[in-house]
This record gives C-alpha cells, sequence and structure tokens, in this order.
C-alpha cells in the first residue's frame, strides 16, 4: 500500500489534543509506516500540501481560523475534528457568553501580568476575532470526530489506523472507551 499523508493542525485550542497524540508513544513508529506526517505543530513544515487525512484540533474564533479551515478542507480528503473544543466548541466556546470586547479586556488589559506598560497586543489576528466561536462542523464538512478532552491517545491510535489502512473506524467497537 502506497504512504498516505498525514496532517495535524491547531485553531482555537489549548494543544492538550496535541499533547494526547504524543501520548500514543511508540506506536507512531507503526503509523509512520504507513504516512508521511506533511505539517504538524512539532514538524517542520509550514505548508498544507494535498493529503490525505487531517487532524484538526481546536474551534473556530477568527477570521484567520476560518480561513485555515476552509483551506484545510480544500486539502484533505479526509477530515477529523479531534477533541472537544473541535467538535462543540467546549472550553473555547466559553468566551461565547461574555461580549466580546468584555473577553478581550479581561484578557489582555485587566488580567495579572508583569508588563506594567499599559500597552494591549495589536497582533492583525487578535484584532479579526469572531463574536461567537464554532465548531468545525459549523464551517466545514467533517468526516469524523474523535471526542474527549483531551481525546484518548488509544482511540487518537486507533482512528489513525484504521483510516491509515483504508478501514472506516467505530468508535463503538472499541473496549475500554475512554471519554477524555
Ligand atoms: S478539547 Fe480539551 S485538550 Fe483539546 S484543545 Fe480543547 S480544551 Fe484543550
Amino acid at each position: 500500500m502506497q504512504k498516505k499523508k498525514l496532517a495535524t493542525v491547531w485553531l482555537g485550542g489549548c494543544s492538550g489534543c496535541h499533547m494526547s497524540l504524543l501520548d500514543i508513544d511508540e506506536r507512531i513508529l507503526e503509523l509512520a509506516k504507513l504516512a508521511d506526517i506533511v505539517k504538524c505543530p512539532v514538524v517542520d513544515g509550514k505548508e498544507l500540501p494535498e493529503v490525505d487525512i487531517t487532524l484538526v484540533e481546536g474551534s473556530v474564533t477568527s477570521d484567520e481560523h476560518l480561513h485555515e479551515i476552509k483551506h484545510i478542507r480544500k486539502q484533505s480528503k479526509i477530515l477529523v475534528a479531534l477533541g472537544d473544543c473541535a467538535v462543540t466548541t467546549n472550553i473555547t466556546g466559553m468566551r461565547n457568553y461574555f461580549p466580546l470586547q468584555e473577553v478581550f479586556d479581561t484578557a489582555y488589559r485587566n488580567a495579572v501580568s508583569n508588563d506594567h506598560s499599559g500597552e494591549v497586543p495589536n497582533h492583525p489576528a487578535l484584532l479579526r476575532l469572531h463574536d461567537k466561536v464554532v465548531p468545525l462542523q459549523e464551517v466545514v464538512i467533517v468526516d469524523f470526530v474523535i471526542p474527549g478532552c483531551p481525546p484518548n491517545a488509544d482511540i487518537i491510535f486507533y482512528v489513525l489506523n484504521e483510516l491509515l489502512n483504508d478501514r472506516q473506524p467505530n468508535l463503538a467497537s472499541v473496549k475500554k472507551l475512554k471519554y477524555g
């Protein structure tokens, strides 16, 4: 079987889902026989070529994320929502209960900090935050979801192994399915 191309991307999330991905430990070597990781926060690839599978952590919180997830959808044969933030917005979506300006001020003006300059960050991505955080399936078609916060490493391995072997994963078939 020809090796597949695998990518993982981090949108509005805490990186915990990627930490769980790393928790598959030495089993990454089994996956490496089946796929090349062409883009991932822990490897060097910056561009997303056409890929067979992309795992996406986190929800859509800004124009930047919206642009990125649409590009990911275009480039990926199979798009997997990795973790509860991608599937339901979860922790990231907690800010939906408050006005955006209040959230921004709490995080960047009023939070305890060692920076007493009074300056607020003006990174363009921050200035284009959306009023509401949304899960991936509200803006693109999602082919498979891996729930959990963070998702269980055994489940991540199972799903990747099935998809890379051209099989449809069935989470109900996994014994000891642990949520999170
Ligand atoms: S699902 Fe949990 S672990 Fe994953 S990005 Fe969200 S908060 Fe972090």
